[in-house]
């Protein structure tokens, strides 16, 4: 973005001169959009479920509610302040790695045990069965563990949000070359084909039938995206519409120097 000024000279003998001034307003376009960014997110995205809960609260106070009543309400807005704060904590996060303040902490980590950990953590969540399938070795990568953990979470979260009626979802490890991958594969809604180009785009849903009862933020896979860019890795899908998807991470494979039988750190260039 440049700013352009074009003015006559005054000065006596120099009326048919001109000075051109070129100003880089790249950075202070940079900082107004991210302002412009935010108040339409504070004005759109928090003041919903903000409405909801002050709506209900009211009634819940103000007038006389039948015992079963109260419950529904109070279990609307239970909801609703949770989906608060997960939008306050993934914008958040976002906003730190857009702003390159995000800390990367990469040690060696064997990605098998990291995906189990995560997988165990969502076994039997709305009935679904997570079926991982592991190397007979340990496949290192130099990576960030919570981070990686977050983009996992994200992924195997939407695999079984998406899958209202498809309980399996199947999580394996994979080496090929010098390239690890997680491919992670649900049998669910899946994603149609108009979708599929802005499904990393902050707060994009699918406005399809089939899921506006499920809740989100639309920030889940941009926030896998930014991460896996920072660390060096990629993310990918495939998907087909009413049959499910799979999301794949890839992190350089990466091999711990091993002496007299310890495992060595080495520094990351
Ligand atoms: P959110 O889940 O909060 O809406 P995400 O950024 O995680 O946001 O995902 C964006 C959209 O991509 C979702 O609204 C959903 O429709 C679609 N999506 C993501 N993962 C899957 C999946 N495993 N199966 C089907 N659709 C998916």
């Amino acid at each position: 973005y440049y700013e352009l000024y074009m003015n006559t000279l005054q000065e006596k003998g120099h009326e048919n001169r001109y000075l051109i001034v070129f100003r880089d307003r790249t950075e202070e376009e940079k900082a107004d959009q991210a302002k412009n960014e935010f108040v339409s997110i504070v004005s759109h995205e928090l003041r919903t479920p903000l409405a909801s809960i002050l709506g209900f609260m009211e009634i819940l106070l103000n007038r006389d509610v039948k015992p079963e009543k109260q419950k529904k309400y109070m279990e609307t807005i239970y909801k609703e302040s949770h989906r608060l704060s997960n939008l306050i904590n993934d914008f958040l996060d976002l906003q730190r790695m857009e702003s390159g303040r995000q800390v990367y902490m990469k040690v060696p980590l064997d990605l098998g045990s990291l995906t189990a950990d995560v997988c165990a953590q969502w076994q039997g969540k709305e009935g679904h069965r997570l079926l991982l399938k592991l190397p007979d070795r340990p496949y290192y990568v130099l990576s960030d563990a919570d981070r990686l953990t977050q983009v996992l979470h994200n992924i195997i979260s939407n695999a079984i949000k998406y899958s209202p009626h498809s309980p399996d979802i199947d999580v394996s490890i994979r080496l090929e070359g010098d390239q690890c991958y997680v491919d992670i594969t649900d049998y669910g809604l899946g994603i149609p084909e108009e979708a599929k180009a802005n499904l990393f785009t902050k707060f994009y849903r699918v406005d399809n039938t089939d899921r506006r009862q499920i809740g989100g933020t639309g920030l889940g896979l941009a926030i896998v995206k930014e991460i896996m860019e920072d660390l060096g890795g990629g993310v990918t899908f495939v998907s087909r519409f009413g049959e499910g998807s799979t999301f794949t991470v890839s992190l350089d494979s990466y091999q711990p120097q091993s002496v007299s039988g310890r495992i060595v750190v080495v520094e990351d260039d």
